[in-house]
C-alpha cells in the first residue's frame, strides 16, 4: 500500500518539490494549507502536479485542529515545512512568528506523541540558528547564536525535536538547512527579489532594483534538491539531525552581479554601504540601488555550511552551482514577466 506523506506549508517553495518528489515515489500526498491563503496552489500548478496532491486545512496556532488532522489521516511521514520562514518579517512579527515557529512545532509533536506515534517527523529547521557563527563552517554541532526573532523561535522547534525524540522515542529529524532558492522562492526572499526585478529593468517595468546589505554572504543551494536530502533523512534506521549545505557561499553582492549578467548587464559598482550602486556599463544607467530600509536591526554577516555528515550517512550531496542557479531563476523570471503569468 502507499505511504502517507503529510506536508505542511505545501503552498510554499518546498512543499511545492517535496510533494513533486513524493508524488514521484509513490506516496500518497496530503498537503496541509491555510484557509487564509493566498496562493495555496499557485506553486503546484506551475509545476503541474496541483490536480495529484490532496488538500486538508491545518493551522499551526490550533492545537484542537492539528490533533484532528493527524487522528483522520494517521500519515507515515509528517514534512513541517510550514513557518512563518521570512527573516526580516520576525523582527516587525515577533510574538506571532515565535507563536508559529516554535510553538507550533510544540503543537505538532504534542499532537504526534498523543495520535500517531509512529509517525515519522521532518521539522524544517535552518541555519540562521547559527547566526554569529561560531565556527566556520557550520556543522550539527556547532554551537547555535540565533540573531533574529525567527532564528530563535525555529531554535526553541529545534531543541523541542531532539527532546521528544529522546524523551518519548519519537521518530523525528531536525534538517539544519542552509538556504535554497528556485524559480518558486517567495518574492520577498533577496534572490528571488534580484532576479525578478532585475526582470522587470530589463523589459523596462521598472527603473531601479532597490535591495539591502550587499555584504552578507549565504550558501546558496537549489530547493529542488534539498527536498531530496528531507525524504532521505526519514528513510534512516534512527532518526538523527543534518546539515544541508553546498559547502560554498557569496554574498548578495555576487548575486546581483551574475543575476545582471543574466540579463545581459555589466554592472560596476560605485559608492560604499548605503551610498552603493550598481551601473550599467553599457548604457551608464543605475539599475541597483541600497536602500536602507532593507536592512535587519541584527544581520548574519556569513553562514557556510558543511554537509559530510549528510553525504556520509545520507549519501546527499548539492549538485547545482550558484551560476546554475542564477540563470535558472533569471530565465523563468523573464519568462514569467514576458508571458504576463505571474502565480507567485
Ligand atoms: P515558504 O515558501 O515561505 O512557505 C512557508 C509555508 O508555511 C507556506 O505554505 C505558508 O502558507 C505556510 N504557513 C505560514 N504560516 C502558517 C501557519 N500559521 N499555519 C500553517 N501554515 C503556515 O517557505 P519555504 O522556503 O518553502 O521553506 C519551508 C520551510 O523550511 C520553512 O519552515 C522555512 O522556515 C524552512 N527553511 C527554509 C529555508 C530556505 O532557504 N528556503 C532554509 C532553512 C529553513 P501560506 O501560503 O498560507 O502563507
Amino acid at each position: 500500500m502507499a505511504k502517507t506523506a503529510l506536508i505542511t506549508g505545501i503552498s510554499g517553495q518546498d512543499g511545492a518539490y517535496l510533494a513533486r518528489s513524493l508524488l514521484g515515489r509513490g506516496y500518497r500526498v496530503i498537503g496541509t494549507y491555510r484557509r487564509t491563503s493566498a496562493t495555496p496552489t499557485g506553486r503546484l500548478d506551475e509545476l503541474g502536479i496541483a490536480d495529484d496532491v490532496q488538500f486538508v486545512d491545518m493551522e499551526l496556532l490550533e492545537a484542537s485542529n492539528i490533533r484532528k488532522v493527524l487522528g483522520k489521516l494517521m500519515p507515515d511521514e509528517i514534512y513541517n515545512l510550514a513557518a512563518q520562514s521570512f527573516v526580516g518579517l520576525s523582527f516587525d512579527l515577533p510574538l506571532y512568528t515565535c507563536d508559529v515557529d516554535a510553538m507550533g512545532v510544540l503543537r505538532l509533536l504534542e499532537a504526534m506523541r498523543e495520535v500517531c506515534p509512529g509517525a515519522r517527523l521532518y521539522q524544517a529547521s535552518t541555519s540562521e540558528m547559527f547566526g554569529h557563527a561560531q565556527e566556520v563552517p557550520q556543522r550539527e554541532t556547532t554551537p547555535f547564536c540565533p540573531r533574529s526573532p525567527y532564528a530563535v523561535a525555529k531554535l526553541f522547534a529545534h531543541w523541542s525535536v531532539v527532546n521528544y525524540r529522546e524523551a518519548f522515542g519519537l521518530y523525528a529529524c531536525s534538517g539544519i538547512l542552509f538556504n535554497h532558492e528556485s524559480p518558486l522562492r517567495g518574492l520577498e526572499f533577496v534572490t528571488r527579489k534580484v532576479t525578478h526585478g532585475l526582470a522587470r529593468v530589463a523589459l523596462g517595468l521598472q527603473d531601479t532594483l532597490q535591495i539591502g546589505n550587499l555584504e552578507a554572504k549565504r550558501d546558496w543551494g537549489f530547493a529542488g534538491e534539498y527536498v531530496e536530502g528531507m525524504w532521505r533523512m526519514l528513510q534512516q534506521e534512527k532518526s538523527d539531525d543534518y546539515v544541508l549545505a553546498t559547502g560554498h557561499n557569496a554574498s548578495v553582492r555576487d548575486f546581483v552581479n551574475g543575476a545582471a549578467a543574466a540579463f545581459g548587464f555589466h554592472l560596476e559598482w560605485s559608492g560604499e554601504g548605503q551610498a552603493a550602486r550598481g551601473i550599467d556599463k553599457t548604457t551608464g544607467r543605475t539599475i541597483v540601488a541600497v536602500d536602507p530600509v532593507h536592512y535587519r536591526p541584527a544581520d548574519v554577516e556569513q553562514l557556510l555550511g558543511d554537509a559530510s555528515k549528510a553525504k556520509a550517512v545520507l549519501g546527499w550531496e548539492a549538485k547545482t552551482s550558484l551560476d546554475e542557479l542564477i540563470q535558472m531563476m533569471a530565465r523563468a523570471d523573464y519568462d514569467r514577466m514576458k508571458s504576463g503569468v505571474v502565480r507567485f
